[in-house]
């Protein structure tokens, strides 16, 4: 948990980018009121728009029964402006035509990620996922531990943000949402990725905090499509758009 710095020395990014349901099907043909979702890892519905939903911004609601989530596809974290709340969502969408067959096609790099500053939250330009997602990238931190100097008050246990690193400085995977934090803490190196950054007007700005966690979603759609193909879970067809 570590404020964010600035001007335009860091920056924060949430989402999936290509595998994100709402990118994959930006017309909402398979999302509505009603159809069939794995959200947290329990079957539940679309409920309707999310309430922060916006044209450029889409989101939704859903429900379902808490006690049949999974532990490992939900969770929290501490930021520095409070808690958050961490959800998985995965949609079913049919491939019914050309059309939806190049929504599920769409690549980080044709994913919008709009940019704001965090004070006000006020628009600022547009980059794409292809920087936070892609090649250059690592999805999963790697520690080697080799290098730890075992320090009585390590700024990486500190501040990890769902408190994943234990006192022998191994991080426990069912915990660790993959954000990044400890390998910008840790001097000796012990937690590694390449985080990505953005390029804007002012700069390349490192990023410095993910608050997705991409290996878990793919994670999650590989649990979905077996899930599907062994019939354990029934696509339904939507009540009602969005
Ligand atoms: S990447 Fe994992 S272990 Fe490292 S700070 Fe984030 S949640 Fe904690």
């Amino acid at each position: 948990m570590t404020g964010l710095t600035g001007p335009f020395t860091e920056t924060t990014v949430s989402g999936c980018g290509e595998i994100n349901p709402l990118q994959n099907d930006p017309s909402h043909r398979s999302i509505g009121v009603g159809t069939r979702v794995l959200l947290n890892g329990a079957p539940g519905y679309i409920m309707g728009k999310g309430t922060r939903a916006s044209p450029d911004k889409p989101n939704v609601s859903a429900y379902a029964d808490m006690k049949g989530m999974d532990p490992t596809m939900m969770g929290g974290m501490i930021t520095a402006h409070g808690p958050e709340c961490l959800t998985s969502l995965a949609v079913p969408i049919p491939v019914l035509d050309e059309e939806i067959l190049s929504g599920l096609k769409i690549l980080d790099r044709n994913v919008p990620l709009p940019v704001s500053d965090i004070n006000g939250r006020n628009a600022h330009s547009k980059v794409n996922y292809g920087h936070i997602w892609g090649e250059n990238t690592d999805k999963v931190i790697r520690v080697d531990k080799e290098k730890c100097l075992h320090h009585p008050d390590c700024a990486a246990v500190r501040t990890c943000p769902t408190e994943a690193i234990s006192n022998n400085f191994d991080i426990n995977r069912n915990l660790c949402i993959n954000c990044g934090t400890c390998t910008l803490q840790c001097p000796e190196g012990v937690f590694r990725a390449r985080l990505g950054s953005i390029e804007i007007a002012e700069g390349t700005i490192p990023v410095s905090l993910r608050q997705s966690d991409r290996a878990r979603g793919e994670r999650l759609c590989t649990m979905f499509k077996n899930r599907i193909l062994k019939q354990e879970f029934v696509p339904t067809k939507m009540l009602e758009p969005l």
